[in-house]
């Protein structure tokens, strides 16, 4: 257990986090970052690559967990979408939410793993936990399609949160 800025691996995207790579890394649980690791920023819905992804992974016997530090409605959204436990406003670079995970699942912190877009949050926070860190490429670096996407979005976005607080 140490302060560390540096990940153990790095991904495009979180896709590429196979269950074949997990296995040969002893990791049972994989613990997901929400904000650009499995959607970009404000979305909520999740692209059909990362579902699929979520499925193949359960399927191999994984425990996905969302660990997010958005004190907002998209990790409980998203943790349901996936069919997975969540932990809100974790607190990262804090071990905090990540400790949560290991107690909640019973799974130790060497079996255990992180896959986030962040040094200073999700690295630093996997780090002092004692577990991997598997950093992701941010969402919206990789995908110019949604960021475009997004952006032709804001309009409707801003409706959408205007009728909601209506
Ligand atoms: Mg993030």
């Amino acid at each position: 257990m140490s302060f560390s800025l540096l990940p153990e691996r790095k991904f495009e995207d979180v896709t590429r986090i196979t269950p074949e790579i997990l296995r040969a890394a002893g990791v049972e649980l994989l613990i997901l970052d929400v904000d650009n690791t499995i959607a970009p920023y404000g979305t909520e819905t999740l692209e059909k690559p990362v579902t699929d992804w979520a499925e193949s992974l359960k399927r191999a016997g994984v425990t996905l967990f969302i660990v997010s530090n958005n004190k907002g409605a998209r990790p409980e959204i998203f943790a349901s979408l996936l069919d997975i436990p969540y932990i809100k406003r974790a607190g990262k670079p804090s071990p905090r939410g990540v400790r949560q995970a290991l107690a909640r699942t019973g799974v130790a912190p060497s079996r255990a793993a992180l896959a986030g877009d962040q040094i200073y949050t999700d690295t630093v926070a996997a780090n002092l936990a004692g577990v991997h860190m598997l950093l992701v490429e941010p969402i919206r670096f990789t995908n110019p399609f949604l960021a475009v996407r997004y952006f032709f979005e804001l309009p409707f976005r801003r409706e959408k949160r205007k009728k909601r607080s209506a």
